[in-house]
């Protein structure tokens, strides 16, 4: 049988969520926080060591696939400034922490959202659809911000006291840091949420899957996670950075892929794939090899062809080409590439919501 807690917290390892269990432990009520994990965010190799550090128990709850799901289906609020859909990805995971109350006897839900905080989910008026369009108006408690709202059932109940809850607002982290010094915590989270949806390098690699597919899948991602990107049109070039990174685009190869490996020198594993699937020109697996063995320091220095073997659909052959990436088609995306996708986007969309 599942452990009984009093309360489910968003927990993602940021201050705000740490702080939000804390102040709900201080009031003698049991608290699990459920750890979101997608291709984009959730740190699973931390959970042990958050757990011991801040003394909350903590579990990891994959969403990927619904989180695709939402992605590439209609968004209800939209894209923040790069892919982020804040809002909707605050409701997928409160509906998702609802539905789990049952199974560990909790009665509520906490968050570590504090009105004003962020431009995009953390206004009020964000706060307020957010609570509405996850369902949980009747659960979902904001320890940190609660002063800033008429009270809940659980405050109305006497479960929770509200006048020992903080009452934060804002951008600043002022208070926050104040409350993690009086906890006496060892580490302090950076602000930076670790949310690559938010990041200038990981929207960029990941915008020509939106760009060029309906709804990506999840090796797709993991993909893009790994290693240097490079595209030409449709077509992907992923290569390792290191040894872990080579074993990594080795295990997400599928049918249909192309594997290059330099023969007769060190270099990195490399894979290349069609978007749509389709076979490769001759001219485009002797331009990947050419660029992959650009990657081998040693082939490069040779200053010759070197010997590549390619591994793709029509089975296993090698080429000689040139270790160069010189007036290569394949291209790394650019922020500007995204900007760009993002202007088409909106000029097709309906306006969002909220
Ligand atoms: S920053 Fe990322 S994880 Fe956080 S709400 Fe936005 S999309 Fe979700």
């Amino acid at each position: 049988m599942e452990t009984r807690y009093d309360a489910l917290a968003l927990f993602s390892g940021g201050l705000d969520s740490i702080l939000a269990c804390k102040v709900i432990q201080d009031q003698g009520l049991k608290v699990l926080g459920l750890h979101y994990i997608t291709p984009f965010f959730g740190k699973p190799d931390q959970i042990a060591h958050w757990s011991r550090i801040y003394g909350v128990d903590i579990m990891p709850v994959d969403i990927s696939s619904e989180y695709l799901d939402m992605l590439f289906g209609d968004l209800t609020y939209g894209m923040g400034k790069l892919l982020n859909p804040c809002v909707d990805c605050k409701i997928l995971m409160l509906n998702h922490a609802r539905a789990q109350l049952e199974k560990y006897g909790a009665k509520f839900l906490i968050s570590g959202e504090i009105i004003g905080q962020r431009p995009m989910s953390q206004r009020k008026d964000a706060l307020n659809s957010i609570r509405r369009d996850a369902d949980v108006a009747d659960v979902l408690l904001r320890p940190l911000c609660a002063r800033s709202f008429g009270p809940t059932p659980m405050e109305k109940s006497g479960l929770v006291d509200r006048e020992k809850l903080p009452h934060i607002s804002g951008r600043g982290r002022k208070e926050q840091l104040r409350m993690a010094k009086e906890y006496g915590f060892t580490e302090i989270p950076s602000p930076a949420g670790g949310c690559k949806l938010t990041e200038v390098e990981n929207s960029a690699r990941y915008f020509p899957l939106f760009r060029y597919l309906d709804k990506p899948d999840l090796n797709s991602f993991r993909l893009a996670n790994t290693g240097r990107q490079y595209w030409a049109g449709r077509n992907w070039l992923v290569i390792g950075r290191n040894r872990s990174d080579n074993e990594r685009v080795e295990s997400l190869a599928r049918q249909g892929d192309y594997a290059f490996l330099v023969r007769d020198y060190p270099g990195p594993f490399s894979l290349g794939r069609n978007i749509n699937g389709e076979a490769w020109s001759e001219e485009m697996v002797l331009e990947a090899a050419s660029f992959a063995a650009s990657y081998s320091g040693k082939a490069v220095s040779s200053g010759e062809y070197v010997a590549v073997t390619v591994c793709g659909p029509e089975g296993e052959r090698e080429v000689q080409v040139p270790p160069t990436r010189e007036d290569s088609s394949f291209v790394e995306e650019t922020l500007e590439g995204l900007k760009e996708w993002k202007i088409e986007q909106d000029g097709k969309k309906e306006p969002t919501r909220g």
